[in-house]
């Protein structure tokens, strides 16, 4: 995955993971893990939901 700053165009990162509540349909409250990408130069800080990104990479099926 390529990175590049929204804010200052910079392409050095670090990558923290966090857990976070979130609330399912049936209102439970799950544990949902995130990725943080935060900007070398800057600061900045993207989140990404784990979920979704490794939903993403499963591609093919799965026996
Ligand atoms: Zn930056």
């Amino acid at each position: 995955m390529n990175f590049r700053c929204s804010k200052c165009d910079g392409e050095e990162y670090s990558v923290k993971t966090t857990f976070m509540a979130e609330k399912t349909p049936g209102l439970r409250l799950e544990l949902g893990t995130y990725y943080l990408k935060t900007c070398s130069n800057c600061g900045y800080t993207e989140m990404y939901s784990a979920k979704i990104l490794d939903r993403d990479e499963k591609l093919k099926p799965e026996y």
